[in-house]
């Protein structure tokens, strides 16, 4: 080309230089006009020819050019369908999945491997969304990785996840999502590769649970073990919460190895491991550090007795037979305990702690169990022995009734008696009947105890209303744990019905902290007790957190001020106006109030000029078996001052 405009423009040099030489030399060379005329003539033809050649030549160059560039068209051609050809074989027959997928997701291109891998057929899968593919939980992140790939802040994502199936079955997949993007550097498509990693998650999984595990029980082993304490402690540090570590050593374990062989003395630790796992709950642990060394770790320990029931109800369950091979084995197993944070702030002073008290326990004679410090093993297990007793009481009829009056200052007359619980038992014959509610409650005797109370006191009022008390009320205490049972309402309104007396004449007294724990629930209780017309008092009112909005939500019916605010009545200014202000403010809104506690003339004048409804307490009467209660309610009582007390006190 470059030859071919050189030619043409030498030509055409040739042409002006010859012809302006031509004319310059007519001045020096003197030449005939003709042969002038015909040197110009013959210049001018031969410049013509060079150019005319020039263009042939341009012709046929541009000619050949064409034909090459088809032929070379031709080959980039072939090259491309080979190398699409290529890239084809390769997207069908790789074991990785791959798919092209439109920016909303929509797949496009999707290879065998990516339909096999998720059990689809191509043209199933090809109207799916790889959105629809991802599970709910990682969409969210999976939106944030694109955003970040179209603004070009990361190259390509990388994901683990499970995935389903068309059957629905899971695969553990691992896949890579790559932008593609046009001319204009515009976000176009994603390459989507995809790989099945079941095995390897599955073998993965596998290791983990041998670095971690016994292979002998499959229980936790001590790196597991150690890891949860570490986890634990952390966590009842920050919320204040106490845990426990028990440390068991089955009681000659060796001597019944060496008699049965090692294979039943392998199935025997697998069937104690078995019993462990069964005796708590699934939120603790059971290791086995190795040989006959078993741990087990109890979260969220409320209370020292709680632990040593489980103690207890593993040496009950280790002492059971095992039949292996059709011989009957007996083993008992030692336990020791220490607790968080009482014996130990770290894993390290718990574990040793935990073993001394297992060693105790082995010298205690084995088959115990055993707390760091001795007196929280006396501790624990005396409050087990007075649980076990209370256990039985109902049925060995240790429980008796009493009741204590109430007073219309009004009127001075008996409207009702508060029943009060008492347990004769010689070896408990100290404990406050407050004590007993509250390991009854705790341990769920209050139920079986509360229905035998309900029972006998409402058949001690139909005696006194029979006797022509007509209007005499019974008031019963009740706990958060009644309250909490679906059962609650219809056991009060048969017994009631079954006794014969009137339902008005019940009054129920619950204390503010019963409301306060679960208020919707005491609010729906409440309001079916309104319903049977059982009146309803709020005992020891003041020392909760009562909000007076529930008083306007309930219907209240009486407010019992605590008996330690009367007690302060008469010497202190702030408990004189708090109980002043609650009168004032129970009048306000129709409110019954009653004091209880009230021991002297001086509390009861106060109550009185106070405005307040009743009163209770030992300057009427201390509470008194049914029969002096009987004695006391035939009793006139002409002034509150000439009661006489002592004719009537147990
Ligand atoms: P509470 O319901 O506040 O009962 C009043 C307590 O004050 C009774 O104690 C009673 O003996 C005592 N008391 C009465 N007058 C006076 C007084 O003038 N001065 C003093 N200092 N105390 C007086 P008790 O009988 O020991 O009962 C304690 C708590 O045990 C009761 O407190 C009640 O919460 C609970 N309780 C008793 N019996 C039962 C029952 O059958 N069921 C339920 N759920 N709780 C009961
Ligand atoms: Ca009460
Ligand atoms: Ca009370």
């Amino acid at each position: 080309m470059q030859r071919i405009l050189l030619t043409i423009l030498s030509g055409i040099t040739l042409g002006v230089l010859g012809t302006y030489a031509l004319n310059i030399s007519h001045i020096f060379i003197p030449l005939s006009y003709q042969a002038h005329f015909w040197l110009l003539s013959g210049l001018m033809l031969v410049n013509l020819f060079l150019i005319l050649a020039a263009v042939r030549q341009l012709a046929i160059k541009d000619k050949y050019r064409k034909a090459h560039l088809r032929q070379v068209m031709r080959f980039i051609r072939a090259k491309l369908h080979d190398k699409e050809k290529r890239f084809k074989s390769v997207f069908d027959i790789t074991s990785l999945g791959m798919a092209t997928v439109d920016l909303d997701g929509r797949l496009r291109e999707v290879n065998p491997s990516f339909c096999e891998l998720l059990g689809y057929k191509l043209q199933d899968m090809q109207a799916l969304n790889f959105f629809h593919l991802v599970e709910s939980k990682n969409v969210n992140e999976l939106q944030i990785c694109i955003q970040r790939l179209i603004d070009n802040d990361i190259k390509s994502y990388q994901a683990e996840q499970q995935w389903f199936r068309k059957n629905g079955e899971a695969v553990w997949v691992t896949y890579l999502l790559t932008l593609i993007r046009n001319d204009k550097n515009q976000p176009a498509y994603f390459i989507l590769q995809i790989q099945n990693i079941t095995m390897q998650k599955k073998a993965e999984e596998r290791l983990r649970h041998m670095a971690y595990h016994d292979h002998l029980t499959g229980l936790a082993n001590r790196n597991k073990l150690e890891q949860c304490i570490s986890h634990i402690l952390a966590t009842a540090r920050r919320h204040k919460q106490s845990f426990a570590l028990l440390f068991l050593d089955l009681d000659r374990f060796k001597n019944i190895n060496d008699t049965v062989g090692h294979d039943a003395g392998d199935l025997l630790l697998q069937v104690i491991a078995e019993r462990l796992k069964n005796s708590v709950r699934e939120t603790d642990m059971v290791a086995r550090l190795g040989g006959d060394e078993f741990v087990l770790l109890i979260t969220d320990v409320k209370k020292t007795e709680s632990v040593a029931l489980i103690a207890q109800k593993i040496l009950d369950s280790v002492r059971q037979v095992v039949t292996i091979n059709g011989q009957e084995i007996y083993i008992t197993t030692s336990v020791g305990l220490s607790i968080f944070p009482h014996d130990g702030q770290n894993m390290q002073a718990l574990m040793k702690n935990a073993d001394l008290a297992l060693y105790r326990a082995k010298e205690q004679g084995r088959n115990n169990y055993q707390f760091y410090t001795v007196e929280m093993t006396g501790k624990a297990q005396e409050k087990l022995a007075l649980q076990n007793t209370l256990g039985h009481a109902l049925a060995k009829e240790e429980f008796l009734l009493y009741y204590q009056p109430k007073m219309e200052l009004k009127t001075r007359r008996i409207t009702g008696v508060e029943v009060l619980l008492r347990w004769k038992n010689k070896t408990y014959s100290t404990i406050s009947p407050s004590e007993i509610i509250a390991l009854a409650e705790e341990t769920g005797f209050i139920i079986p105890i509360s229905e035998w109370v309900l029972k006998s006191a409402c058949q001690q009022l139909k005696a006194w209303h029979d006797m022509g008390l007509t209007s005499l009320t019974l008031s019963l205490n009740c706990t958060a744990r009644q309250f909490k049972q679906s059962t609650f309402v219809d056991n009060l309104t048969s017994v009631i019905k079954e006794s014969g007396v009137r339902p008005e004449l019940i009054e129920i007294e619950i204390v503010e902290s019963v409301i306060m724990q679960d208020t919707e629930n005491a609010l729906r209780v409440l309001e079916a007790l309104k319903d049977l017309g059982i009146q309803i008092a709020i005992d020891d009112f003041g020392t909760g957190y009562w909000s007076l909005s529930n008083l306007r939500r309930l219907s209240i019916d009486k407010i019992k001020i605590d008996k330690s605010f009367i007690k302060s009545i008469t010497k202190d200014e702030m408990s004189s106006s708090l109980v002043s202000a609650t009168i004032a403010m129970a009048n306000k809104l129709g409110i019954k109030s009653i004091a209880e506690g009230v021991e002297t003339r001086e509390q009861y004048d106060i109550l009185a000029r106070e405005g307040c409804t009743e009163i209770q307490g030992y300057y009427l009467t201390q509470p008194l078996s049914p029969d002096l209660m009987t004695a006391f309610l035939n009793h006139p009582i002409p002034d509150a001052e000439t009661i006489n007390k002592d004719e009537f006190t147990n």
